[in-house]
């Protein structure tokens, strides 16, 4: 998960080094088979460039012609992540809502393969997957 394994594919417009990191698996999913990635509302935006400069995963790349970013690397988006919405000074980055990350977390049996981890340093000292289900966050 840490993108060692993931093919340099280039440079962005700052000459920093790009990854193919949609070659990754997201606990067993084909990355490229989940829609999580940041969509750039132009009506707001005011290309300041935050989300391009920060984001590790080079999904953005600078449009110099129009002074925005653009979502360049859609599936080098961490699935979960949303960083630069929530650093964006303008809210003009949109993700699908947290319903459709659960059902892919629903689906992928992530909560079961985490267990699974941490019981490996620390043996069943937490909640178990069915209470976490019945809290309210849940
Ligand atoms: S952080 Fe927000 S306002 Fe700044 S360039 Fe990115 S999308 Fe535009
Ligand atoms: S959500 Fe995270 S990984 Fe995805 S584009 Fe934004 S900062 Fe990069």
């Amino acid at each position: 998960m840490s993108g060692g394994e993931a093919p340099i594919i280039g440079k962005d417009a700052l000459g920093r080094p790009v990854k193919d990191l949609s070659v990754i698996p997201w606990w067993g999913v084909d990355r490229k088979d989940i829609e999580w990635y940041p969509k750039i509302n132009y009506d707001k935006c005011a290309g300041c460039g935050l989300c391009f400069v920060t984001c590790g995963r080079r999904v953005f790349e600078w449009d110099p012609d129009n002074a925005k970013p653009i979502v360049a690397r859609p599936y080098n988006c961490m699935v979960g992540c949303s960083t630069c919405a929530m650093l964006c000074p303008c809210d003009a980055i949109e993700f699908p809502d947290k319903a459709y990350l659960r059902r892919w977390v629903a689906r992928a049996r992530v909560v079961k393969k985490a267990f699974e981890i941490v019981d490996s340093i620390m043996p069943k000292n937490h909640l178990s997957e069915e209470e976490i289900k019945s809290t309210p966050e849940g």
